[in-house]
């Protein structure tokens, strides 16, 4: 099973990716996370990522392959953050062209605007593991480590990344769209909710 999370930030992309994981045993390749433990690595690839990062912008597509090439290795995956435009969607094609595999299925979570700007401003989450909550916290569930905001979750860099996602991620809808592998679901209900209908969907697809 490989899948493509789709969505602006904050529609829930990795919690329902760490969903996934655990129900089909896929890894969980989240390229923000890949790249905010390259920041905290501090060597010079990490400060030129941080820098990006704490804009709301894309990294560059080639400092982002790098990190990401290694990983893509894994069979059955769920893509969480990536591809971001089309530059990267048609990378992930070549890729897995060579492979002679491709992507099962795109789930676009639909959210509303508002509803975005609201989470993301009050979301923990936790370096160690990824987890994320919507509510303030002192420790992760999962793994005990100590929850973190994030420096990218205040208003001014949420409302960038809206933009970003507008102009980059936007497009990819129709690209996938076009190919007949994109699905939509509704992201404003419980996270619980919305996996009950990914889950349904996989299903209705004779993939899950
Ligand atoms: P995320 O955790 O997916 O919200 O990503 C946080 C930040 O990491 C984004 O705002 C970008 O700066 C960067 N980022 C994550 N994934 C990508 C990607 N596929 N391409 C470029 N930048 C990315």
């Amino acid at each position: 099973m490989r899948l493509i999370l789709l969505g602006p930030p904050g529609a829930g992309k990795g919690t329902q990716a760490e969903k996934l994981k655990k129900k089909f045993g896929l890894a969980r390749i989240s390229t923000g996370d890949i790249l905010r433990k390259a920041v905290e690595e501090k060597d010079s690839l990490g400060e030129k990522v941080r820098s990006f990062m704490e804009r709301g912008e894309l990294v560059p597509d080639s400092l982002l392959f790098t990190l990401l090439e290694s990983k893509l290795r894994e069979g059955n995956f769920v893509l969480d953050g990536f591809p971001r435009n089309l530059t990267q969607a048609k990378k992930l094609d070549e890729i897995l062209e060579k492979k002679r595999e491709n992507i099962n299925l795109v789930i676009n979570i639909k959210v509303d605007e508002k509803v975005i700007v609201e989470r993301l401003t009050r979301r923990f989450i936790c370096l160690k593991c990824g987890k994320i909550y919507n509510d303030e916290k002192k420790r992760c569930d999962n793994c005990g480590a100590k929850l973190s905001r994030r420096n990218d979750d205040n208003l001014n860099t949420v409302l960038k990344r809206i933009e970003v996602y507008k102009k980059h991620t936007y497009p990819l809808i129709n690209y996938y769209e076009e190919r007949g592998i994109l699905r939509h679901v509704q992201g404003n209900i419980s996270p619980e909710k919305i996996f009950q209908n990914i889950v349904f969907l996989l299903k209705r697809e004779g993939i899950g």
